[in-house]
Order: C-alpha cells, then sequence, then structure tokens
C-alpha cells in the first residue's frame, strides 16, 4: 500500500515515514499544501495522513479541494491535541480518521491499517483471505498449523497488496505503483521474481497470471 505522509515539521516528517516504511508501506512525503493537493490528484495513493497546520496551502482547504473534485482517497488529519474543532472541521472537510498530536507512532500505525481495511470492504482485525493469514506485526505469513513464515518487506507489501483486493484484475503496472514510492525504480519484471517466490511459500494457484493483463489473488480457478 503506498501513503503519502504530508507533514511539515522537518523532524517529525522523515521520523514518521521512516516508521510508516518499516510497518511495510511505500511512502512519498511532502511539506507543503500546493505539493501535496497536486500529488494527491494524480499518484494513486491508497491512504493520505494530512497535517493541517501547513506552508502554502492549509490542510483542511487541500483535503475540500480533492473532495470537491470526488478524490475518494482516505485521509487521517493530524490535528492540535484536545481540539475538537479541528476534529469537526476536519471530518466536516471529508476525512475518515484523525489522530491528535502528539501521538505514538503505534496509534497511527493501528488507525491508518484499520482506515485502510475499512476502505477496501476488508474486515478490521487480522488479515486473512483466501486461506492465507498475514500477521501485520511481524510481517510474516501464519501457516494452518500456526507456524510462522517470514516475509521479504517487498514481499509482504505485495501479499498485503493483493489480501486488500482479492478477486480483482491487477495489472504488474498498478502493482508496481502501490508497492513502489514515488522515487523508487518501478521495474514491473522484478515484480515477476518476487511474486514467484510469494507463490513458493502461499501455494502455487492462489496468485493467478492473467496473460497480457496481470495477476489475480483467488482461491477460485478460472
Ligand atoms: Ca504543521
Amino acid at each position: 500500500m503506498r501513503l503519502l505522509l504530508v507533514e511539515d515539521d522537518v523532524t517529525l516528517g522523515p521520523q514518521l515515514r521512516a516508521s510508516l516504511q518499516q510497518a511495510g508501506y511505500a511512502v512519498d512525503l511532502s511539506t507543503d499544501g500546493v505539493d501535496a493537493e497536486g500529488l494527491g490528484d494524480i499518484e494513486p495513493y491508497d491512504l493520505v495522513i494530512l497535517d493541517l497546520g501547513l506552508p502554502k496551502r492549509p490542510g483542511l482547504e487541500v483535503l475540500a479541494n480533492w473532495r470537491r473534485r470526488g478524490n475518494k482517497v482516505p485521509v487521517v488529519v493530524l490535528t492540535a491535541r484536545g481540539s475538537w474543532q479541528e476534529k469537526v472541521e476536519g471530518f466536516k472537510a471529508g476525512a475518515d480518521d484523525y489522530i491528535g498530536k502528539p501521538f505514538q507512532v503505534e496509534e497511527l500505525l493501528a488507525r491508518v491499517g484499520a482506515v485502510l481495511k475499512r476502505s477496501q470492504g476488508v474486515v478490521v482485525g487480522p488479515l486473512t483471505v483466501h486461506g492465507v493469514t498475514l500477521d501485520e506485526a511481524t510481517q510474516s505469513l501464519i501457516g494452518e498449523n500456526g507456524r510462522q513464515e517470514s516475509l521479504t518487506g517487498t514481499e509482504y507489501r505485495l501479499l498485503r497488496y493483493f489480501m486488500l483486493n482479492p478477486d480483482q484484475l491487477i495489472s504488474k503496472s498498478r502493482l508496481a505503483e502501490h508497492v513502489y514510492d514515488y522515487d523508487s525504480d518501478k521495474d514491473s519484471n522484478v515484480l515477476e521474481v518476487y511474486i514467484n517466490r510469494l507463490r513458493q511459500k502461499i501455494g502455487p494457484e492462489l496468485i493467478q497470471t492473467k496473460r497480457g493483463q496481470g495477476y489475480v489473488f483467488s482461491s477460485k480457478e478460472s
């Protein structure tokens, strides 16, 4: 899943980006409202974390502009602690959730994970789809016997994207756009190598190749 983090604080921004990357997200960091609004309109983000006090354009205006243009990307706003007015204004402008500053990064990760699942129509809680269970805390697979099998960072990001978008035809380019950040070399041929490694771990039949079109994560033969 690929996130846009909008935070102008020169310490907090890079810190949060690092924590989110560690949690297996591809993250683009934007430090002003105008840049963020443009990125949010162009790039296919799965979720945005939006600070409200931003240079050039306030976060609330950025959010309201996205919603007016029909941009439905899930947004978690960062509000001043204890400011119920900011929370209300955030929800009115179209926020999906909020977190008051200062916060523990674990709480942000929990909220981001829950909003992502809700937005994809997946039950909030441990992620089990088509018999595969993913432990998001340890970024590993849980086998039927409860045994954990570790995943590399890219394997984890790919598998989570498939599991949050089951039974959908997903093109290679879409996959690359959602598991790599803006600055990464989005070589979709390399993805094939990772997908083959994933098949060795979850069984060969769940990730089906549709020749010339992409992949489907499904338990049904088609
Ligand atoms: Ca700020």
